[in-house]
């Protein structure tokens, strides 16, 4: 190919991208609506809608309002353009989900892990992926387009391997390896947090948001996703957000990981104050028992906003939700600690996907790459 036919190229597939990402964070647009937002010229628009239109990757919705001028048809994605696979691992269960292009579940099964042999569960969550393709070929017939695996450990996400689950007892399983062998698909893999970090910025509460950051909190750990510049920040080996082993008391609780006083397990020290459910907590957001809990978690998200200056802390995972009624006093406490200026701190909220945070995770990582780079 010559350099110029070569730069035409990856214009047009640049052009292509800008188009289908607007028409996926807007509620319908006309051709007219797409030059204007896109900077592009109406017959580059109308070039490029035509072939998007005759791939189905797209389709007409129904006719623009009138604004005086002619009124034009409106466009929007086409959810029977594809689907995707989200997998989500974590030490208590397996979920698999189907969902459209639109990021619309259409199936969804979880299995309970009595047993963590890996011997065990790879087979039967492959057999759930199997599943997931064969309704949607028996049913919708979209064309499969990779499948996003978010897993509670440590991933390289450059060769898609697992290096280390803890909570799983799980080492070195190289799943996209693995799975792309198998089912002839695309495979993305991420640690959990990263992966649900993915789901809130394409779904949830930080979409289009360009820097954030997503914390996963349980009662016995702490993960991060951190958004840079509308990316995904992965780091060199694709380790980055490993905050829960930020340290914030050096003569604090001694951690798994060998150090003292890690932010995780300072949380885990505060939360044995705690007694009742937190179902019980959350409905007194004054509840002194848990003013411990609020001061270990503000300390670390302090450190965070300063090290970044995020627009946005979103709170997930089961703990993070739980705090809802508590936001108010966890903004007050880590305004106090911060050193940009008041005006830059950013807002705390919780996630809006909750419990599917990863696995829809999962599910954007592939919409998103294939978004980006058209690559079918
Ligand atoms: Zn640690």
């Amino acid at each position: 190919m010559t350099k110029k036919r070569a730069d035409n190229t990856l214009m047009r597939t640049i052009n292509r991208s800008l188009i289908l990402r607007h028409l996926r964070t807007a509620d319908g647009l006309s051709r007219a609506d797409l030059a204007g937002r896109t900077g592009l010229m109406r017959s580059t628009v109308s070039s490029l809608v035509d072939e998007l239109l005759a791939e189905n990757v797209i389709h007409e919705t129904g006719i623009a309002p009138s604004r005086g001028g002619r009124r034009g048809t409106l466009l929007d994605l086409n959810p029977a353009g594809g689907c995707a696979i989200g997998v989500e691992i974590t030490s208590q269960a397996v979920l698999v989900l189907l969902a459209d292009f639109v990021a619309q579940p259409r199936w969804q099964q979880t299995i309970t892990l009595a047993d963590h042999d890996p011997a065990v569960v790879i087979p039967q969550t492959e057999q759930l992926i199997t599943e997931a393709l064969r309704f949607n070929a028996a049913h919708d017939t979209m064309n499969p387009l990779g499948i996003g695996v978010g897993i509670a450990g440590l991933v390289d996400t450059v060769d898609g391997t697992l290096k280390v689950a803890a909570n799983l007892g799980w080492r070195d399983i190289p799943f996209k390896t693995l799975w792309e062998r198998q089912f002839r698909l695309p495979v993305h893999v991420g640690n959990e947090a990263s992966i649900a970090a993915q789901g809130e910025h394409y779904l949830g509460a930080a979409m289009g948001y360009t820097d954030f950051v997503y914390l996963h909190i349980s009662r016995t750990a702490i993960g991060a996703g951190i958004f840079i510049n509308g990316e995904l920040y992965q780091g060199m080996g694709g380790y980055a957000g490993e905050v829960g082993h930020m340290v914030i008391d050096p003569a604090g609780e001694r951690c798994s990981c060998g150090k003292r006083g890690c932010w995780e397990v300072q949380l885990r020290a505060a939360l044995k104050t705690v007694t009742g459910s937190l179902e019980q907590i959350k409905k007194q957001p004054n509840h002194p028992r848990m003013l411990p809990v609020i001061t270990v978690l503000a300390t670390g998200i302090a450190n965070l906003i300063n090290i970044f200056n995020p627009q946005l802390i979103v709170l997930g995972g089961p703990l993070g939700v739980a705090l809802a009624p508590f936001l108010a006093t966890i903004q007050n406490t880590t305004a106090d600690q911060i050193t940009v200026p008041g005006d830059s701190m950013a807002e705390i909220v919780v996630s809006q996907i909750e419990a599917k945070a990863c696995v829809m995770g999962a599910v954007a990582l592939i919409l998103d790459d294939v978004l980006r780079q058209q690559a079918w």
